[in-house]
């Protein structure tokens, strides 16, 4: 089969189109013909020899496709269309996934709608319900909020909780879209400074959760927008990882619940369970329509340098899909 795997030894082309076996399913396994797969910041980090658990030489965490096999018993048959979570593997023609993390596709989605759904709206579940325990009609702040996860996020808090939703993004284009998805206050985070703008539209109190992406540079005004005995989970660091002073009186004045995570090295086991949850709250909203994936752009496979470059340059709004296969 065809993949996509890492070569940490180049300086110019990281990503190796490479030929080898299909992989085989192992008990309680499925083997997926995959027509789509996503692209994730994890996969970028993994190219750049950063993440540190990555334990698949092919990259890649989420497939949309087609079972072909089974090994042992389970709730799918060959023929199946499923989307979900896999450990690497995601940019091949092929990869294994177990059964207890295949999600069934939706009728009238697409393989790439379906590749759109699994990581971002999965971390965007786990954030805001199992980690940050939004309650109804709470106030959340969603960095980034034209991002993958961030557009998944806007959907579920709106939807599900009701929430007043607060964004910060960095253009007009972007935050126009999140309105479109349900968000209740745009902050341009270029142009003005996010921490008051959430204390205004709070009544000075603060939100009760924000899910950040941006880590280091956003820290001090992170603490000024959460609200006494609220919540922080803190998902990315795209604004840097090592926050260069911690006032711990200011968190523990505050009250704050201060949370960290990444999924893809979680066990297998939390990720079935996160998976059966997700299942249960939000696919009945995908099923109606209510809650959709938002796709940015589609490169085919053999693009998928071009694809990760595209992130990285912070030009999407949604998902980026690596077509695999018809
Ligand atoms: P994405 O679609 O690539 O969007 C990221 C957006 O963040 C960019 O388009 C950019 O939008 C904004 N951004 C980039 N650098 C920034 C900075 N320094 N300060 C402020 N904003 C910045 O990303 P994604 O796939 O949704 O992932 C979003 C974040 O969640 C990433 O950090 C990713 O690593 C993380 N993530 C974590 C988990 C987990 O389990 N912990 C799982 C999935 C994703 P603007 O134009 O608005 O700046």
């Amino acid at each position: 089969m065809k993949a996509i795997t890492v070569n940490l030894q180049s300086t110019s082309n990281r990503l190796q189109p490479q030929t080898l076996p299909t992989p085989e399913p192992a008990a309680g396994e499925l083997l997926i013909q995959v027509h789509a797969a996503a692209v994730n910041r994890t996969d970028i980090m993994t190219r750049d020899g950063l993440s540190g658990y990555a334990t698949n030489p092919i990259l890649g965490v989420e497939i949309a496709g087609v079972v072909e096999k089974a090994n042992g018993t389970s709730r799918f048959s060959p023929g199946d269309r499923v989307m979900g979570l896999v450990n690497g593997g995601g940019y091949a023609e092929y990869a294994v996934i177990p059964a207890d993390r295949a999600i069934p596709i939706p009728e009238d989605y697409s393989f790439e709608q379906a590749a759109a759904v699994p990581e971002v709206f999965l971390t965007a579940y786990q954030t805001l319900y199992w980690l940050g325990r939004l309650q109804p009609n709470e106030s959340v702040l969603i960095h980034a909020g034209a991002s993958g996860v961030g557009t998944a996020a806007i959907q579920l808090a709106k939807k599900l909780s009701g929430a007043q939703v607060i964004v910060t993004a960095g253009s007009a284009e972007k935050l126009d879209f999140c309105r479109e998805l349900g968000a209740d206050v745009l902050i341009d985070y270029k142009k003005q400074s996010f921490d008051q703008e959430v204390l205004q539209a709070t009544n000075g109190q603060g939100v009760d959760l924000i899910l950040d992406f941006v880590g280091a540079d956003y820290w001090d005004k992170n603490l000024a927008s959460v609200k006494k005995e609220g919540r922080w989970v803190v998902i990315g660091i795209l604004g840097g990882g090592e926050v260069e002073k911690v006032n711990l009186l200011a968190l523990m004045t505050k009250c704050v619940q201060l949370t960290a995570t990444v999924l893809a090295p979680r066990s297998n086991e939390y990720k079935a369970r996160l998976t059966a949850d997700f299942v249960r709250d939000v696919m009945p909203h995908m099923e109606q329509g209510e809650i959709k994936p938002i796709i940015d752009i589609v490169f085919p496979l053999e693009q998928a340098l071009e694809a990760q470059q595209h992130m990285e340059e912070n030009r999407n709004i949604g998902k980026i899909i690596l077509k695999v296969a018809e």
